[in-house]
């Protein structure tokens, strides 16, 4: 199966999760998820119609954006992203789906400021209680949310969440409806917004769609294993 092969399959799962669901297909966006996965296949899946692709490390990035640059192809970080990191996320990245610390964010604030440019942010929630997926804890967003708003470089578009890897589809579930519940809270806090849900991954994305996902982001099943 070639690249666009497998964004056309997985196009339709997409779009039938979201029948079953009783969700408009449209309403979800595939990102694809190119790390560790060469420029070749980037580029064919930017002719297969997609012009963003996630990417979780900012070095790769960044060399990535380099290699393709001028080519209409833009990323999204969603993996954690280190202080230290945050002049290269701030001119490079397209999206950040992984802000999980104020620390970070008030980088990233001085450093687009300085730069002229905003740049749209999801808040990485934990919702499964381990901590090597990162993440604030969901009883934290609301006041996240709060020191967010003093930030105006930073356009808070919604959650990210990533669930647990598990056989068990309920343990799953909870995750996903553990972050539509932390969107609610924040609309409740904050008078509205936050409506992208970015969460659902190739093992996992119909649950995440059955829960409100507006973003599913899928490696495996476009690109095929990571080496
Ligand atoms: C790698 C990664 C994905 C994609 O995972 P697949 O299982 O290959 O679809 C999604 N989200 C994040 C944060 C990732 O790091």
């Amino acid at each position: 199966m070639t690249v666009t092969e497998n964004l056309r399959s997985v196009r339709t799962r997409i779009d039938d999760a979201c029948r079953a669901a009783g969700r408009d297909p449209s309403s979800v966006t595939l990102l694809p998820v190119s790390k560790y996965h060469g420029i070749d296949q980037i580029r064919e899946a930017h002719r297969a119609g997609y012009a963003l692709f996630g990417e979780n490390r900012v070095q790769e990035m960044a060399e990535k954006s380099e290699a393709l640059a001028g080519e209409g192809i833009g990323f999204a970080v969603i993996g954690r992203v280190q202080t230290n990191k945050a002049k290269q996320v701030a001119e490079l990245a397209a999206e950040l789906h992984s802000l999980d610390s104020l620390r970070l964010a008030t980088a990233l604030q001085r450093r687009l400021q300085g730069l002229g440019r905003r740049l749209p942010v999801l808040v990485q929630v934990n919702t499964s209680g381990e901590p090597q997926k990162g993440g604030i804890e969901p009883s934290e967003a609301p006041e996240f949310a709060k020191q967010l708003a003093g930030l105006d470089a930073l356009v808070p578009m919604g959650l990210m969440t990533m669930a647990v890897n598990s056989p068990d589809r309920a343990v799953v579930a909870a995750c996903f409806a553990t972050l539509a519940a932390v969107q609610a809270a924040l609309r409740d806090t904050t008078g509205g917004g936050w409506d992208e849900l970015s969460m659902g991954m190739s093992g996992d994305f119909p649950i995440a769609i059955e829960h409100g996902a507006t973003t599913v982001r899928l490696g495996t099943a476009i690109f095929g294993p990571r080496g």
